[in-house]
């Protein structure tokens, strides 16, 4: 039996690197940097005021000075302030040569066309320097990012017309099962709804990858066999769900053990233990258990690691560390990814219940408490690691 962290481990060292490939900056959200990304430019790139105000010589102050100069953000002209003047400026608008510093509109007095400076000011007073933020060499980010909107104002700015990156995995979901239908259809005693696929899809979806979902298949080894063979060359991944545990039919076992191109696994979690994974002509598989919980837990320990390992991201899953509100119990000693709800005052508490079938409290529940193996039972107050489901 492997931990969740091994397993992941041997996911993410066995899944392919996908290709490098180079987008101008504002395509690159998402995507993975494949190189550092460094700036060729100072940014800010002029010496530039802080404030809607009056530049001038600091050493001037305090006094009246004429106002010489008018200078809004965006003009390009190369001016110098005259000695003994000062130089009306907006925000964002280059310092004039001369002048060292700004004094705010709001601290000035403005009689006609002078200006009355009450106060000193030091030398840098309301000035942003070229420079001080990032310098022509300066590694922006380094490789193996995932790239964030928040991140894009400095790759647009720092002067690189095109960025390598590794765009996030094509991945495409099949779910198994003879008992399933699609959403929306009269169910005859016995079957029920395909949850799993369009579950799937939407977590890889909100994960950034594009996302084909190719449908159901029933459970026998050929066809299974035949559905993923016929997607792996138009996917970068693919995820099944079903027919990986202990049953008498499990398709993905039947299809893929013997050839050896698939390996399954018993992992220390609850939910989530039986797994498969393999490389099917070079396309990774995930084949995870059928059940709707097990399934929602399996992609965003594991599955989700390893995906973002293929784009060249290998960064740990980010949890928040939070403390309980009511107590849990622990159902055996493997590592338990327990169902949580926030509390109104920012601690959890258990939501949806134990079993791995449980989807009408799968809904209710905003993410999943980490219980280490062989800890014991949640108490009132202890501390927990939480992964939150994301939109949630
Ligand atoms: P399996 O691992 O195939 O034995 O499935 C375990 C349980 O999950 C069974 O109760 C299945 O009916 C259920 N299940 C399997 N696949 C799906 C699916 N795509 N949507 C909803 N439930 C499923
Ligand atoms: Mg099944």
């Amino acid at each position: 039996m492997l931990t969740p962290e091994e397993y992941r481990a041997l996911l993410c060292e066995r899944v392919p690197l996908l290709a490098a490939v180079d987008v101008p900056p504002v395509q690159s959200v998402g995507s993975t940097l494949a190189a550092d990304a460094v700036s060729n430019v100072l940014l800010p790139g002029f010496d530039n005021s802080a404030m809607d105000g009056y530049a001038v010589r600091a050493a001037d102050l305090p006094a009246t000075l004429p106002v010489s100069l008018d200078i809004p953000a965006g003009d390009t002209r190369s001016l110098s302030l005259p000695a003994g003047s000062s130089a009306r400026i907006m925000t964002g608008a280059p310092l004039p040569a001369g002048a060292d510093a700004v004094v705010q509109v709001e601290n000035v007095v403005v009689s006609g066309s002078s200006v009355q400076f009450p106060a000193a000011v030091p030398v840098g007073t309301a000035v942003r320097t070229a420079g001080s933020d990032v310098r022509p060499g300066d590694v922006v980010l380094t490789a193996g990012t995932r790239i964030a909107p928040t991140q894009l104002s400095a790759l647009v700015s720092c002067g690189a017309p095109v960025l390598s990156v590794r765009r996030p995995a094509r991945v495409a979901v099949v779910s198994t099962g003879d008992e399933l239908r699609e959403a929306g259809s009269d169910l005859l005693p016995g079957q029920l709804v395909d949850s799993n696929g369009p579950t799937i899809a939407a977590l890889a979806s909100a994960a950034g990858h594009e996302v084909t979902f190719v449908g159901r298949v029933g459970d026998t080894a050929d066809e299974v066999r035949r559905v993923l063979t016929s997607v792996a060359d138009r996917a970068d991944a693919i995820i099944t769900s079903g027919g990986v545990s202990a049953g008498a039919y499990e398709p993905l076992k039947l299809a893929f053990q013997d050839s050896g191109e698939l390996d399954f696994y018993s992992v220390a979690m609850q939910p989530g233990k039986p797994q498969g994974f393999g490389i099917l002509d070079g396309t990774p598989v995930f084949a995870l258990p059928g059940n709707p919980v097990s399934v929602v837990v399996s992609f965003l320990v594991l599955v989700a690691p390893a995906l973002r390992a293929m784009s060249g991201d290998l960064s740990p899953i980010r949890t928040v560390r939070v403390q309980a509100a009511a107590p849990w119990r622990r159902v055996d000693h493997r590592a338990q990814f327990a169902r949580i709800r926030f509390t109104g005052d920012g601690r959890v508490e258990p939501a949806g219940g134990h079993g791995s079938h449980l989807i009408g409290g799968l809904a209710g529940a905003d993410g999943l408490a980490i219980v280490p193996a062989g800890s014991p039972d949640i108490a009132v107050g202890d501390w927990v690691d939480v992964i939150g489901f994301p939109g949630r």
